[in-house]
């Protein structure tokens, strides 16, 4: 007998199923209540994760669960849940997830190009971008790239197969016209996937713009923590679903149900961290507005921020994630070195802020002295007197 934690006959089902009233819940509801199953006395709220490898099968083969690289119960209700955040009370949503953002932009670009097709990507984008356009040359495809900013990319996609978009873009937070690509790229049989890892469906909703595919890594923002690698791929078409259910199982690039069940858990604070996290990525970058050693600062949420008339336009919220740039890398490596509270790593959307000079890692078009920093969820103004305290420590020579 099948135990399908949702009653569902099938995971994919499930996953599509969406809670008639999520349309009308406020973000916190939806958030706390995000991929739930029906309540089942003597059970958890929320189902611990299934360990297995393979499931009871005897006699004909039939779903819902068979075999662990293909579905897992875990897995069934955070993709559900994460179906809810991005696309609220629409039916015929289908969530994947996989086990890193990397894995779920592989899993669409690599599922939907073929040899001979063009994909158009940002030349500005994840610092993994370039290799994947390395990865799809070798295949035979060809890649054309424009930055995000002013909508750049809308040039380079006559006769495409695939947009690429990111934003807020990572790490420079140029924004681009989410609903204006789409309709010039649907036009001419273009599909548009959008990565949403800096604005989390919380901030941004790309289906609901039109995209394709809303894609993005679960590491950040979405699970919070800075304690799992997660990737997903949301789409409404069943049969580009069907191609990406297809690439996860022969690739196999699968989460394991503890992570699953880890982000789902991290799942219900989304919107509790994002408002504060948000909040404080506003105060910081207000502080350092007003320092006379900061050129170059990002934030969309800025009022004067080049992005911001078009992210208030698409975005709910603009994120947790701040760049500036100081004077050369020695100053900026003072101020990474003088902050307490704000810890020297990559990655972002975590609770506890992080920063880094990204010039560090090479690969990125970025000025020495460039800082990406991710607001935690920290009392605002002990993260800002931080922060000032750090650069006043940077300015006489640490
Ligand atoms: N997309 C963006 C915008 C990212 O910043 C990252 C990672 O930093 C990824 C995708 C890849 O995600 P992961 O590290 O989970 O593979």
């Amino acid at each position: 007998m099948n135990t399908h934690p949702t009653g569902a006959d099938h995971p994919a089902d499930a996953a599509r199923y969406a809670d008639a009233d999520a349309a009308r819940y406020a973000d916190a509801t939806r958030a706390v209540r995000a991929g739930l199953p029906e309540p089942v006395k003597n059970e958890p709220t929320l189902p611990g994760p299934v360990f297995a490898a393979h499931f009871h099968l005897p006699g004909e083969v039939s779903g819902p669960y068979t075999y662990g690289r293909d579905t897992n119960p875990t897995w069934t209700l955070l993709e559900r849940a994460i179906g809810e955040l991005e696309a609220p009370g629409q039916d015929g949503v289908d969530t994947v997830v996989f086990a890193s953002g990397m894995a779920a932009v592989s899993a669409v670009l690599l599922s939907q190009a073929r040899t001979g097709d063009t994909v158009v990507l940002p030349d500005d984008g994840y610092q993994a971008l370039p290799l994947v356009r390395e990865q799809l040359q070798e295949y035979g495809i060809h890649v054309r790239t424009a930055p995000t900013a002013e909508d750049a990319q809308l040039a380079a996609l006559d006769g495409a197969r695939l947009l690429w978009i990111e934003t807020p873009s990572n790490p420079g937070l140029d924004v681009c016209d989410v609903r204006r690509l789409v309709a010039a790229a649907h036009a001419g049989g273009t599909l548009v996937a959008v990565d949403n890892t800096l604005a989390t469906p919380l901030g941004q909703r790309p289906l609901e713009l039109g995209a394709d595919f809303s894609v993005a890594s679960g590491t950040k923002g979405l699970t919070g923590h800075g304690d799992l690698l997660l990737g997903y791929v949301v789409c409404r078409d069943p049969a580009l679903a069907a191609g990406i259910r297809r690439w996860r199982k022969v690739v196999g690039a699968i989460p394991g149900p503890m992570e699953a069940w880890l982000a789902h858990r991290s799942l219900a604070t989304i919107q509790l961290r994002a408002e504060r996290q948000w909040g404080n990525a506003l105060a910081v970058a207000e502080a350092l507005a007003h320092r006379s050693e900061v050129t170059g600062l990002r934030y969309p949420g800025l009022p004067s921020d080049p992005s911001h008339k078009t992210a208030a336009r698409q975005m709910s919220g603009f994120g947790s994630v701040v760049s500036f740039t100081l004077p050369d890398r020695a100053y900026a490596e003072r101020f990474m070195s003088a902050l307490r509270l704000v810890e020297d790593a990559t990655s972002f959307g975590g609770v506890r802020s992080t920063a880094e000079r990204r010039g560090r890692w090479g690969g990125d078009a970025v000025p020495e002295g460039f800082i990406r920093f991710s607001a935690g969820a920290e009392d605002p103004g002990d993260l800002v007197a931080d922060v000032l305290r750090a650069l006043d420590s940077a300015g006489s020579g640490g």
